[in-house]
């Protein structure tokens, strides 16, 4: 089940999608009309299957179609995935911000971080150095980055 928050301004819309984006999720229906940008913030999703791609990839070429400009903020790894496997999943919106998985080896504690897709391009996809809050912790990264960043590779 997927759960939409929104939020209007004079120029944009953001919408903050949250759960599972499978059958019977209806986009249009679920984000509705809206005035200038589209801001879709992807923190919250946490799957999408196939049928969820389709529906997805319907919703944003046909909001392209329609001249929309769109940006997608914190893309979950469950996106980060479809983006990595499908070349236009992002259905030609920018993909502003990715989710970055840590895990600490010292505390063993596992979070996340933002970052901007253009701090990483401008730094040839290395991933920033983060830590976890405790002092002298030492944070790995908890994927492969080279399979992780694929799809901002030029
Ligand atoms: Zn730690």
């Amino acid at each position: 089940m997927l759960t939409v928050n929104k939020q209007q301004t004079d120029h944009r819309l953001e919408v903050e999608l949250n759960g599972t984006i499978e059958e019977n999720v209806n986009l249009d229906q679920l984000i509705g009309p809206f005035e200038g940008e589209l801001i879709v913030k992807c923190r919250g999703i946490t799957r999408i299957n196939s049928v969820g791609v389709k529906t997805w990839m319907r919703y944003f070429q046909n909001i392209k179609a329609q001249g929309k400009i769109f940006k997608f903020i914190d893309c979950s790894h469950p996106i980060i995935e479809q983006l990595n496997m499908i070349s236009n999943f992002a259905c030609g919106g920018e993909v502003v911000s990715v989710l970055l998985p840590f895990s600490c080896l010292k505390c063993q504690s596992e979070f996340i971080a933002s970052s901007k897709t253009s701090d990483l391009k401008a730094n040839h996809l290395k991933i920033p150095a983060v830590k976890c809050e405790k002092p002298e912790c030492a944070a790995q990264f908890d994927d492969d980055p080279e399979e992780y960043l694929y799809f901002l590779e030029e």
